[in-house]
């Protein structure tokens, strides 16, 4: 039998389970479907060794509930994995999520007809809702390369994305460790100091800035609680969702003096901020290179090779324009004897054989294979869904020039479906935890519109869409961002992804006063129908 509910909310993420809980509190009859056996998300499935948040914690929580943030307790400035994993399972059974949920629900189809959705699972279960939210992340649809002669090795495969949920003994194990973004440089150091021998395989050099993380003491911690409800205030419209900013003048206005103390301050401060130390930064080439070469100095500075250190510097793209990442000891990781660095641009990767990894210069044994190879970022679990619309539209070929959406939370063509971090938002330039509070918001406070005025359906209109689309691509036009031609955020990484920068670089306040305006101006740029039946009679289907 098909189980029929106001909402059908997809992930147990930091955003489905917010979803869940934004639908319960407002009345509506949810049923939450999640892959994966327990909440999490991210946070679920990538518990390799070193995983951490590259925000700082007290950032990286939700801010919709004052008792809640009052009441958990982060032990150190950047959280573990099972930190995070621990508070998001607090917070389901503290809202009592888990009831509307079903674990190891794979969804592999959506279609809406006469109004509702249909969406199937992998098991050939079918629910049926009058709205699908996909808190489907924009980091979760996991990127397995195809490379020649993968499946004849015969050692452990492991990915950093769907690591096992018990750890992998690698002692006296030789290591091949292939992609260097971020989960491959946290990963690393953890690895090198396990393993018998570790080789990394670089494709594209990343910048990395070291995370100079360290617990917090109970004053601190008592500090922070006490000053929750002004630094949300300052983050609730803050360009990235923190409550930090730029330095006060742009790079190329400072004496070099000072502008070296600026970068000193952001490079002991860690991890992602150091990519916006002035606000020029990301607009001006003149003003990043003054940042770029000083991280490129302290690489230099940390890396005893200087032929290890050249490789570590990225000759592709200005500093921040591609995810800065964070990392525990990643540079100094390669001054120890057992780790060996592999630049796959000088000797690619020829095939993988049943005992290592042989590139066009040399064969690399090996026991164990990690893949840190990322993600189809931002659209990739949303296609893998691939919804049909009811003029029998796919999302597959409604974005196949690219991503088309209207606030990157609203597809045309397919009427009441929500993409929670969808391309066209912010999201993944910004603090992903507030910016799903904001889209969550924003889209169950349309739906309880839509059911006070009986409205049957919610869609953007296509022009409206176009025009978001195309201030997306305007803001980013105005940055350095699509310089870095092997992003992520371009979509790079996947072999035949339409090439088109996704997220919104307009920053995390500003989108969030669009999100607004649109609100407050009667959801101008969508179309409210009432087709078939009422809400209350179509909830009865
Ligand atoms: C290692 C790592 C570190 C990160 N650190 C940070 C950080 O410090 N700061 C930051 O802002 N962001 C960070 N991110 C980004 C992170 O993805 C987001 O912050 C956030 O966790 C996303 O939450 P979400 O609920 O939107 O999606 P997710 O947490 O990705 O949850 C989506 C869920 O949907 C499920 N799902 C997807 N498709 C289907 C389907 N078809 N059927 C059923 N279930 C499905 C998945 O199994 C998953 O559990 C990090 C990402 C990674 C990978």
């Amino acid at each position: 039998m098909t189980e029929a509910t106001d909402v059908i909310v997809v992930g147990a993420g930091f955003a489905g389970l917010y979803a869940v809980h934004r639908c319960a509190s407002a009345g509506l009859s949810v049923t939450a479907l999640e892959a994966a056996p327990d909440v999490g998300g991210t946070w679920y499935w990538n518990r390799y060794p070193g995983a951490r948040c590259d925000v700082e914690s007290v950032d990286y929580s939700y801010s919709f509930d004052e008792a809640l943030q009052q009441s958990w307790t982060w032990s150190e400035r950047f959280a573990t994995q099972p930190e995070i994993q621990a508070y998001l399972r607090h917070v389901a059974d503290r809202f009592d999520l888990r009831r509307h949920y079903r674990f190891g629900a794979d969804v592999v189809g959506a279609t809406f007809d006469r109004g509702r959705w249909q969406v199937r699972t992998a098991a050939g279960q079918s629910y049926t809702a009058q709205f699908l939210l996909c808190a489907t992340g924009c980091l979760s649809a996991v990127n397995r390369p195809d490379i020649c002669g993968i499946d004849d090795f015969a050692g452990d495969v492991y990915f950093t994305a769907a690591w096992p949920r018990e750890d992998p003994d690698l002692h006296g194990k030789r290591v091949a460790l292939i992609g260097t973004g971020s989960s491959g440089i946290q990963v690393a150091p953890i690895i090198a100091a396990r393993a018998e021998k570790l080789v990394v395989f670089q494709r594209s050099a990343n910048y990395s800035i070291p995370m100079p993380n360290r617990p917090w003491s109970p004053e601190e911690q008592q500090q922070i609680r006490e000053q929750y409800p002004e630094r949300r205030r300052i983050s609730a419209y803050a360009p990235a969702g923190t409550p930090h900013g730029t330095y006060h003048k742009n790079a190329v206005d400072a004496e070099p003096q000072e502008r070296a103390a600026a970068l000193w301050q952001r490079w002991r401060q860690g991890g992602v901020l150091f990519g916006k130390t002035f606000p020029d930064q990301n607009i001006d080439l003149a003003a990043n290179d003054i940042a770029r070469e000083f991280a490129e100095e302290r690489i230099r500075e940390i890396v005893t090779d200087a032929v290890v250190a050249t490789d570590l510097i990225p000759l592709d793209h200005p500093i921040g324009t591609k995810r800065i990442c964070t990392d525990s000891g990643y540079y100094a990781t390669f001054n120890r004897d057992n780790v060996a660095l592999v630049n796959l641009r000088r000797e690619p990767i020829e095939t993988i054989t049943a005992h290592g990894v042989r590139t066009s210069d040399a064969t690399y044994p090996c026991d164990v294979l990690i893949f840190a190879t990322g993600f189809d970022a931002m659209t990739g679990a949303l296609t893998r869904i691939d919804p049909i619309g009811p003029g029998r539209e796919r999302l597959r070929d409604i974005w196949v020039n690219g991503p088309l959406t209207f606030l990157g939370l609203m597809v045309p063509g397919l009427p009441n479906l929500f993409t929670i971090s969808g391309p066209g938002s912010p999201s993944v330039l910004a603090n992903m935890v507030l910016h799903a509070e904001v889209q969550v918001d924003w889209a169950i406070n349309l739906v309880q519109t839509a059911r006070r005025l009986g409205v049957t359906e919610v869609e953007p209109r296509r022009d409206a869409a176009r025009a978001w689309t195309d201030h997306v691509a305007h803001a980013a036009e105005q940055t350095l961002f699509p310089k870095a031609a092997s992003s992520w955020y371009l979509g790079a990484n996947i072999e035949g992804k339409k090439r088109v920068f996704m997220p919104y670089t307009g920053g995390f306040g500003n989108y969030r006063r669009q999100c607004d305006e649109v609100a407050q101006d009667d959801y101008a740029g969508l179309v409210l129908t009432t087709r078939y039946e009422s809400p209350q009679e179509l909830s009865r289907r």
